[in-house]
C-alpha cells in the first residue's frame, strides 16, 4: 500500500475508540458537557443498556447558533484557548473530542438553544457528517440522543459486554456523579424504569443517603480534614463505620476536584486507614471529596481524564488518610484497641450506638460537622488558592443532620436525627431561617412585573416614608407615588406569596416598639416562612430543616419561641417501657 493521509472521519473512528470505549463512556462524556455548562437538571435516559439510545438533556447554557456545528469537530473546544490554562482547568472536559467521537461511531440528534438566543438548533449526524440541519424552538438547554451506538464500528460493538453489565455500569457512574455535584439535580431512567432521582439539595448527605440508602446512611461517618502543610488540601465526604463494608473496592468513590478519579493509590490509602479495623477483603464504602489548587494536579493524563497525577502525591495520600483515621477512631475510640472485634461492637444500628457515640451531644454538636456546600467553577486569581466554594463550608452546623421523615397536621414537620426523634414547628423554623437570610443579607430580590400600588392611612404613609431606606437595604424597591401612596416595585423574593399591604402595615406599627431594621427584618421573615396549616412537600421541608441546620440560633423562632422539641432514642425507650 502507498502511504496516504488517513480521511477525517476514519481518524474521527480510530480516535473515538480511546474516549468512547462502551455506552457509560458515552455518558460519562455528556455529562460533564452538561456539568461544564453548569447544568442545575441532568436527565439521563437510556435504552438496551445503552445500545439502543442514549438521551442526556439539561438545561445548561446551551450551543450557539452559529456553533453548533462546529462543536462536534475534532479538537473544537470552548474550554481551553492556551497551554497554560492546563494549568488552571476547573472544567471537566477541555480536549474537544468527545462530541466529534461520539458523533462518529453512532447515529445522533442534538436540540440545543442557548439561553442568549432565542431559536434553537438541531442537527442530524450520521457517522460523522451532518445530514440535517434546522432552525427549532426549544428551552434553552442542550438535548442529545445518541442512537446505534458502534454501528459503524463492529468490532467495537463486539466487545461489547451483556446489557445487564452496561446497565450496572452506567448506574454506577451516575450516582458518582450525583454524588460529586449534589448541588445538581440528577434523574436516570433504563428501560423506562427510574434507577436515580436526585433532590439538588446541594447536601452530600441527601445523596448519599439517596444513593445508598438511609441504612447504609446511619453507618456511615463524616470525614472533613485539611492538609497541615502546603500544598493545600481540603477532603470531605463519608466513609463507613466498620460495620459496613464489601467484598471489593467498587464502593470507594474518590472526587478530585469534582472529577470522579480512579486512583488506586488514593483508594489504597483510604483501604490502609482500615488497617485493624477491617479484616483482609473486606473494604469500606467511602465518598470523598479531594480539593486542591488545580495547578496541583494534572488532570490530563489520559483521554477519558480518569487517571490525575498530583505534584505532592504524599501530600494528598496522607491528607485522605489522616481525615478517614480521624473519623473512624472518633467514631468509637475502641477500634483501636480491640480491632478484631470491632464489627460486633458496630453490629446494632439506630439510635442507641449514636448516644454512646457522643454521650454529651443532647441537641447542638459540639464539632460543627462542616461540609461543603458545593464546587464553584470561578477560578481565583491567585493560582495556589483553593477556589472559592470549594473546600470551604457555606457556615458551621449548629444541628446534626436531620432526615424528614413527615408532616403531621400540616404544622410540625418529624425529623429523625442521629440522637432521636425532631418534632419541628414549621412556621417557626421557616422564621428563623429568613430571619437570618435577611440578617445576613442572603436572600434574592424579585422585582414585581407590574409594579404594585399600596397606599396607607397618612399617619402610617409618613413613618414609611421616613424609613424608605430601610426598606431598601432589606431588599425593597418602593418609591413615594401619591398622597400616602406607594409604589412597590421590587420586595425580597420570600415574600411573593404575602399580601403586600398587610406587611408594610405591621412593619410600620412595629416602628414604635423596636428598632426600624429589626421591625422589617422580623416581619418580612414572618410573613415569608410557611403557616401553621399549610401542607409542604417532602423538598419544602427538607429546604427548611437543611437551613435550620445551619442557623445560628436554630433553636429559637426571632420571637424567642421554640422551634423544635427534641426526644433522644433514650427518653422514647422509656417512655415505651424498654
Ligand atoms: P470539551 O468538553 O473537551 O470541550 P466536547 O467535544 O465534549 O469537548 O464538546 C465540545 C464543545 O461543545 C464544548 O467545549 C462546549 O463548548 C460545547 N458543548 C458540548 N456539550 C454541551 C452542552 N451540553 N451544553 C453546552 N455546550 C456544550
Ligand atoms: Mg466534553
Amino acid at each position: 500500500m502507498t502511504i496516504q493521509i488517513l480521511p477525517e472521519i476514519l481518524i474521527a473512528q480510530i480516535a473515538a475508540g480511546e474516549v468512547v470505549e462502551r455506552p457509560a463512556s458515552v455518558i460519562k462524556e455528556l455529562l460533564e458537557n452538561a456539568l461544564d455548562a453548569e447544568a442545575t437538571s441532568i436527565h439521563v435516559a437510556v435504552k438496551g443498556g445503552g445500545r439502543g439510545l442514549i438521551r442526556i438533556s439539561d438545561n445548561g447554557s446551551g450551543i450557539r447558533a452559529d456553533e453548533a456545528e462546529v462543536a462536534f469537530v475534532r479538537h473544537a473546544t470552548s474550554k481551553l484557548r492556551t497551554v497554560e490554562d492546563l494549568e488552571r482547568i476547573m472544567t471537566l472536559g477541555f480536549r474537544g473530542e468527545a462530541l466529534s467521537s461520539i458523533a462518529a461511531v453512532s447515529q445522533l440528534n442534538i436540540t440545543t438553544r442557548h439561553r442568549d438566543e432565542t431559536t434553537g438548533t438541531q442537527l442530524r449526524i450520521e457517522g460523522g457528517v451532518v445530514v440535517h440541519r434546522q432552525a427549532v424552538g426549544a428551552p434553552a438547554g442542550t438535548v442529545i440522543s445518541v442512537e446505534n451506538l458502534f454501528y459503524n464500528t463492529p468490532a467495537r460493538l463486539k466487545f461489547l459486554k451483556a446489557e445487564s453489565t452496561e446497565k450496572r455500569h452506567i448506574t454506577h457512574l451516575l450516582t458518582r456523579y450525583a454524588m460529586a455535584y449534589p448541588q445538581v439535580r440528577f434523574t436516570l431512567e433504563q428501560d423506562g424504569r427510574e434507577m436515580l432521582r436526585t433532590s439538588g439539595s446541594g447536601e452530600l448527605a441527601d445523596v448519599v443517603v439517596q444513593v445508598l440508602g438511609l441504612e447504609s446512611f446511619k453507618q456511615m461517618l463524616p470525614v472533613e480534614v485539611q492538609s497541615l502543610e502546603v500544598p493545600k488540601v481540603t477532603v470531605w465526604g463519608y466513609t463507613s463505620e466498620p460495620s459496613l463494608y464489601r467484598a471489593d473496592r467498587n464502593q470507594i468513590s474518590l472526587f478530585v476536584n469534582g472529577r470522579w478519579v480512579s486512583d488506586s493509590k488514593l483508594s489504597y490509602a483510604v483501604v490502609q486507614a482500615y488497617h485493624g479495623v477491617l479484616r483482609e477483603a473486606r473494604y469500606p464504602v467511602t465518598v470523598l471529596m479531594v480539593a486542591l489548587p488545580p495547578n496541583e494536579v494534572d488532570v490530563n493524563v489520559h483521554p477519558t481524564k480518569a487517571e490525575v497525577r498530583f505534584r505532592d502525591a504524599n501530600a494528598v495520600f496522607a491528607t485522605v488518610q489522616r481525615g478517614v483515621r480521624t473519623a473512624i477512631i472518633s467514631a468509637g475510640g475502641r477500634v483501636e484497641s480491640s480491632p478484631i472485634h470491632a464489627d460486633a461492637d458496630y453490629n446494632k444500628g439506630g439510635w442507641g450506638r449514636e448516644q454512646i457515640r457522643q454521650p454529651e451531644m443532647g441537641l447542638i454538636v459540639e464539632d460543627d460537622g462542616r461540609l461543603p456546600q458545593s464546587y464553584r467553577k470561578d477560578y481565583p486569581e491567585t493560582e495556589t488558592a483553593i477556589p472559592e466554594g470549594i473546600g470551604r463550608p457555606v457556615r458551621p452546623r449548629t444541628l446534626p443532620l436531620l432526615r424528614v421523615v413527615g408532616q403531621v397536621g400540616a404544622t410540625y414537620i418529624i425529623a429523625e436525627g442521629p440522637a432521636g426523634l425532631y418534632l419541628i414547628d414549621q412556621h417557626a423554623a421557616h422564621h428563623r431561617v429568613l430571619y437570618e437570610a435577611l440578617l445576613e443579607g442572603d436572600f434574592d430580590v424579585m422585582a414585581l412585573e407590574t409594579p404594585q400600588a399600596v397606599d396607607l392611612a397618612p399617619k402610617q404613609a409618613k413613618l414609611l416614608e421616613k424609613h424608605l431606606t430601610t426598606f431598601t437595604d432589606c431588599g425593597f424597591d418602593i418609591a413615594l407615588f401619591g398622597t400616602n401612596t406607594f409604589q412597590i416595585r421590587a420586595i425580597p423574593q420570600m415574600l411573593s406569596r404575602a399580601e403586600l399591604r398587610d406587611v408594610l402595615r405591621v412593619i410600620v406599627e412595629d416602628f414604635g416598639q423596636r428598632d426600624a431594621v429589626e421591625a422589617v427584618r422580623l416581619r418580612v421573615s414572618q410573613y415569608g416562612a410557611a403557616k401553621s396549616g399549610q401542607v409542604l412537600n417532602q423538598e419544602d421541608m427538607q429546604g427548611i430543616i437543611r437551613r435550620l441546620e445551619r442557623a445560628r440560633e436554630p433553636l429559637k423562632d426571632p420571637f424567642d419561641r421554640p422551634t423544635l422539641l427534641h426526644m433522644t432514642g433514650d427518653q422514647l425507650a422509656r417512655q415505651f417501657g424498654r
